[in-house]
């Protein structure tokens, strides 16, 4: 899959994307992601790609004739299926559920918004849809796109060393993971669960599922009562 951040600091982006697993997937050749510089489609003389807002107010608002051309240079690249996402914070905020949508497109174009954000023209002319990373408001739209190359790029094949990494954990079902321990067996006292360790598969299968209803319920019971609504039991999924 093909992702195409637009950006005014595509050195910041890069190196998140050079990191880690996303690096590694990239060298691998799993993932193609490309960072790309606004600023080097302004035509203004000073490299200007931002101004003030029309009818007063704070701030600066990035300007169309960069961004749309940073857009449609981009699209021209394009093989396949496309969208464009402008990262906002009016947006859908970004789901589990939502990143696996995203999975059957070729090519994510993501715009990231800066100052005070775009003009609204920009959005009417090349964007399919806004997404937002959360309930609140961030200095540029950067962070966002980063988010949502992740979850939707560690789906890709590849990225992780199999499916049920991101199959079966938190959110994939609707649920929390159960809770996760590594070595030693004893950390200050605190053991290890007996069930992890006495070999029995089908307990430890049970006891996961146990814990995943468990914290579930307790930490987001806005999670469990849309797996279970009214009347419905966790045995009868
Ligand atoms: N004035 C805008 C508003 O009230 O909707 C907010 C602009 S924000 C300060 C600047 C940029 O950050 C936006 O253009 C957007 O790209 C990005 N941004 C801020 N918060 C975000 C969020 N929660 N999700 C996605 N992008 C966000």
């Amino acid at each position: 899959m093909r992702f195409d951040v637009l950006t005014l600091f595509p050195e910041m982006m890069e190196s998140i994307f050079s990191a880690s697993i996303l690096g590694r997937a990239r060298t691998a050749g799993f993932l193609d992601v490309h960072c790309v510089d606004i600023r080097d489609f302004t035509k203004d003389k000073h490299r200007k790609v931002d101004d003030t807002p029309y009818g007063g107010g704070y701030g600066m608002v990035m300007t169309c004739q960069p961004a749309v051309d940073c857009i449609r240079h981009v699209k021209a690249q394009a093989e396949g299926t496309t969208r464009v996402i402008y990262l906002s914070p009016q947006g859908k905020v970004l789901t589990q559920q939502k990143a696996k949508e995203l999975c059957s497109y070729d090519r994510l174009i993501l715009l990231c918004g800066h100052y005070e954000g775009i003009d609204e023209r920009i959005i009417e002319l090349e964007v399919d849809e806004e997404i937002s990373a959360g309930d609140y408001v961030l200095t540029g739209g950067e962070l966002p796109a980063a988010i949502l190359v992740d979850c939707v790029a560690r789906m890709q094949d590849g990225v992780l060393a199999n499916r049920e990494c991101y199959e079966k954990e938190s959110l994939s079902d609707g649920l929390l993971e159960h809770p996760q321990y590594t070595k030693p067996r004893v950390f200050e006292g605190l053991e290890v669960p007996e069930v992890l360790v006495n070999g029995n598969h089908a307990l430890q299968e049970k006891w996961r599922r146990e814990q995943a209803l468990e914290r579930t319920k307790r930490k987001r019971p806005d999670l469990y009562e849309k797996a279970f609504p009214e009347g419905d039991t966790p045995t009868q999924k």
